[in-house]
């Protein structure tokens, strides 16, 4: 796929006007360091990874910084073996991009003291705080791996088929394999210039949703085993530290339980409770599409997407249920359900 393909190969028109700041800046910067959100996803590493191996054909010095593991179903993304711990070979320089999210803090400790000076932001969360010095936002689209395929062909670097594999793994996590609302045509159009550009739809498949550890579905089990589903149509469970332990589980293994809370038909909120080893609760809310959970998030500090967002809640457990429930209420009464 080529900048030069006939429109809509990647489903946009041609990268976007205000793309070219940001592209002004990769041209003319020579490193720029990748850097992932906490917890990191498929779209934050799949984003990384394939702008880094776009500015790498252009011969610029690429580091993927990462303060935290490669999950294990991310592992087969190219590039992810040489994800970093710590700021070695980092210039005084270079350049940050971020990727995925809608503040500096959701980058983690190790990166909030970077300068907006030198930060690129790449976003499609709601309420982004246009953080960097640079800043190519789009909150209507479905992945952050779509703005960045933008910026790819904006550069005139080819798709190579390890980027496009990457991209296709940013956007079938974030659509659910293009089950959420959030896939629309363009989003089916791109898929496909992807698949075409050599991206291994397989293997992203294989990888993101249909290879899980044997422990984890038994946690998963035990999690709806647990479930609670409210007279107005709140559905929750909370995973502890001991379930946890009894499963030899991680959070990673419980990528699938909230989207399984949200598919009970009398669903409008799903909302999974995972204790920390600090004891608080890290909230996961996903929406049926008529309540906003970005902003029952955003009230206890989080943030993400209309139907899809988190927040880190304080213990102890019931207070930490008790403040869910009222902020998903809040919503529920702000707009209520029609009838
Ligand atoms: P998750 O439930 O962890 O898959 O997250 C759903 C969405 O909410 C993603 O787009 C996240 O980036 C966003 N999100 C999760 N936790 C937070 C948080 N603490 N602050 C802001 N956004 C968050
Ligand atoms: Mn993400
Ligand atoms: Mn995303």
């Amino acid at each position: 796929m080529r900048p030069d393909a006939p429109a809509p190969a990647n489903g946009h028109a041609a990268a976007a006007p205000d793309a070219a700041d940001v592209l002004g800046c990769l041209r003319s910067r020579e490193q720029f360091v990748m850097c992932a959100h906490e917890r990191p996803d498929g779209d934050v590493l799949g984003s990384g990874y394939a702008l880094g191996l776009a500015l790498k054909q252009l011969k610029k010095n690429v580091i993927y910084f990462l303060d935290d593991d490669v999950p294990k179903n991310l592992q087969f993304l190219p590039e992810a073996e040489f994800s970093q711990r710590t700021f070695d070979g980092v210039r005084d320089d270079a350049i940050f991009v971020f990727f995925d999210m809608s503040d500096q803090a959701r980058a983690g400790r190790a990166l909030a003291r970077v300068p907006k000076e030198r930060i690129i932001d790449v976003d499609h969360h709601l309420g982004n705080t246009r953080f960097g010095r640079w800043n190519y936002v789009n909150e209507k689209e479905c992945a952050t791996g779509a703005l960045v395929l933008d910026l790819i062909l904006g550069l005139g670097v080819e798709v190579s088929p390890d980027i496009a594999t990457c991209v296709l793994a940013a956007v079938l996590s974030d659509t659910g394999c293009f089950m959420y609302s959030n896939a629309t045509p363009r989003t089916l159009r791109l898929g496909a210039a992807l698949v075409e550009a050599g991206a291994d739809k397989d293997l992203v498949v294989n990888q993101l949703y249909q290879t899980r550890a044997f422990s984890g579905q038994k946690l998963l089990g035990r999690t709806l085993d647990e479930a609670v589903l409210t007279p107005d149509g709140i559905c929750y469970a909370v995973v502890t530290n001991a379930m946890m332990d009894e499963f030899h589980a991680t959070h990673d293994d419980l990528e699938d339980a909230v989207g399984a809370l949200r598919a009970v038909e009398q669903c409008e909120v799903a909302a999974l409770l995972k204790e920390t080893p600090e004891g608080e609760y890290r909230l996961s809310l996903r929406s049926r599409g008529r309540i906003n959970v970005q902003a029952a998030a955003q009230v206890m500090g989080g943030g993400g997407h209309f139907r899809a967002a988190g927040a880190t809640v304080a213990g102890p457990r019931e207070d930490a249920v008790a403040k869910v429930l009222d902020a998903v209420r809040k919503q529920m009464a702000a707009r209520p359900t029609p009838t």
